[in-house]
């Protein structure tokens, strides 16, 4: 595969939309070591919603490249409890971050999305010609929705005005920064909760959702952010881009090394009355590789780093 041109950072002004994200802050921690400046924009600033917010700060604050990590995100329950604003919100933040982009020259932009915009029973792994070839899991589908019109709006900018604007899909990501909300989170940081809650409360079980047996494929956001910056400087696409570790697990042993990794004694408990969602997600991401872009953080060692975290973050992390 040709990388298409290259793009320098150096000197550049750049724009990480989505700052306090789990991603959006990794991607700024992973800049830090670039010699570019970075730019931020609070939500008093630019409510990423608000299509005269958004084009103001992009005019006076002129970034050259942008990380449009920006986005309402959640777990399995969170979207289907509030589908409106995962369909909404997620299609603004993006029409009003790609429009604004192109109007003021913004030279070029990662715009990130998710392994779930693909269909539930795509071939696995799952090449990026999976999109739109079958229906998708329907617990996810409104943010998928959003996330596949936000990769189509960066290839229709490519197309009709010849924006350097890519797309990247991240697989099922955890570390720092992660909701550690039970009722809204993921599975990594909703198992790591419960693992630490069962430890210091002695807990003999520790409820999972669902039947345990669903494959998922998990990356820690650390790795994410060196990929992101390794596709804006190096790739440039029509078609997006898997961003994956290639480290799959079912949730049952996800649970495990859950245990294992905070010292909890309990016992898994599966809960049927919870849905599994899709039933694998394992990306392929040799397109990535062909690049040249390797993950460095192995899943358990990555885990007993956000667990550090976690201990030191929790009063925050939690509420
Ligand atoms: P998904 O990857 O889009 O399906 O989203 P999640 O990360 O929320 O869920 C992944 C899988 O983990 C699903 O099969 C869930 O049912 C399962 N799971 C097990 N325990 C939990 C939990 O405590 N929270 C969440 N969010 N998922 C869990």
């Amino acid at each position: 595969m040709t990388a298409g041109k290259s793009y320098s950072l150096k000197g550049k002004r750049v724009w990480v939309a989505g700052h306090k994200g789990m991603v959006g802050s990794a991607i700024v921690r992973r800049l830090a070591s670039e010699d570019c400046t970075i730019l931020t924009a609070d939500r008093a600033t630019a409510d990423l919603r608000n299509q005269d917010q958004v084009t103001a700060f992009i005019r006076d604050s002129k970034p050259q490249l942008v990380f449009l990590a920006a986005a309402k995100v959640g777990g399995i329950l969170a979207n289907a409890t509030y589908p409106a604003d995962f369909l909404f919100d997620n299609l603004a933040i993006q029409n009003n971050v790609i429009d604004a982009a192109y109007r003021n020259g913004v030279e070029k932009l990662v715009f990130l999305g998710s392994s779930c915009i693909y269909p539930k029973l795509a071939p696995q792994p799952i090449r990026e010609d999976a999109l739109l070839t079958g229906p998708l899991e329907p617990t996810n589908e409104w943010y998928a929705i959003a996330k596949i019109a936000g990769l189509k709006l960066c290839e229709s900018y490519r197309k009709q005005y010849g924006c350097d604007y890519v797309s990247a899909m991240p697989t099922n990501l955890y570390g720092p920064g992660d909701n550690f909300n039970l009722e809204t989170s993921h599975v990594a940081a909703a198992l790591l909760v419960k693992a630490v809650q069962a430890r210091e409360s002695g807990a003999s079980r520790l409820d999972v959702w669902g039947s345990g047996k669903p494959l998922r494929e998990f990356m820690h956001v650390d790795d994410c952010a060196d990929a992101l910056v390794y596709v804006a400087k190096n790739y440039s696409e029509d078609l997006h881009i898997n961003v994956g570790s290639g480290q799959e697990v079912s949730i049952a042993e996800l649970a495990r090394i859950m245990l294992d990794v905070t010292g909890a004694k309990a016992e898994l408990v599966f809960d049927a009355s919870k849905p599994d969602g899709t039933p694998r997600k394992l990306m392929d991401s040799s397109r990535l590789a062909a690049l040249g872009w390797r993950p460095r953080i192995g899943l358990r060692e990555g885990m007993a780093q956000t667990l550090v975290w976690y201990l030191a973050n929790a009063a925050k992390a939690r509420h």
